[in-house]
């Protein structure tokens, strides 16, 4: 099975993505993770991600559709995984459908959490204080967000477009697991 998530920051796309990978029994593809992990290498390339990740800013796409085939290209991914953060702009959707083109797979369905603004906020400041994550800080909130409405958003509504009945939109105000059942209810149905 493949997923995508889709969301504002904040959404709890992290949390859930990760829960239903394990659901699955499928890996948890976050892109955010895999590039805050090169973080802790200190050399040319984490001073250059720290750089633009601390501001909020996006990192090229030829950085990142380079992280993700190779992932993709590993063995516990044969049995599907669950994209978390990525395809982030267009260039990124069209080099995922060329890999999953050129590997006979299709995206099985397209999860978009909404989340009210307020909740957002709210959301990344308290993780900013559990987490010590510096793109939480609040201008940097906003520049993350004003970069998912002119960047992600459209993308998420092309694939609304695209995939109608496979694009699953789920309501991310409530708790945590209440959100993973609606998720899972849904998969549940979904003939693979
Ligand atoms: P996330 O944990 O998904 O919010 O990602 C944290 C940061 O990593 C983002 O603000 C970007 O700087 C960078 N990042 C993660 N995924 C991508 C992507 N697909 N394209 C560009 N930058 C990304």
């Amino acid at each position: 099975m493949i997923l995508i998530f889709f969301g504002p920051p904040g959404a709890g796309k992290g949390t859930q993505a990760s829960l239903i990978a394990h659901n699955f029994k499928i890996p948890h593809l976050s892109t955010g993770d895999i590039l805050r992990n090169k973080l802790l290498q200190k050399n040319e390339l984490s001073t250059r991600l720290k750089r633009v990740m601390d501001k909020g800013q996006l990192v090229s796409d030829d950085i990142l559709n380079g992280i993700v085939s190779n992932r993709i290209n590993e063995q516990d991914c044969l049995k599907g995984f669950v994209l978390d953060g990525y395809p982030r702009t267009m260039d990124q959707a069209l080099f995922l459908n060329n890999i999953l083109n050129s590997k006979n797979l299709k995206i099985d369905k397209i999860i978009d959490i909404y989340v009210d603004e307020k909740n957002i906020v709210k959301r990344l400041k308290s993780r900013s204080k559990k987490e010590n994550r510096q793109d939480d800080k609040e201008e940097v909130i906003k520049t993350r967000i004003s970069r998912y409405l002119l960047e992600t958003k459209p993308l998420s509504d092309f694939f609304k477009s695209k995939y109608p009945s496979d694009y699953l939109i789920i309501n991310g105000n409530h708790e945590i697991e209440k959100i993973t059942e609606d998720i899972v209810e849904i998969l549940k149905n979904v003939n693979l």
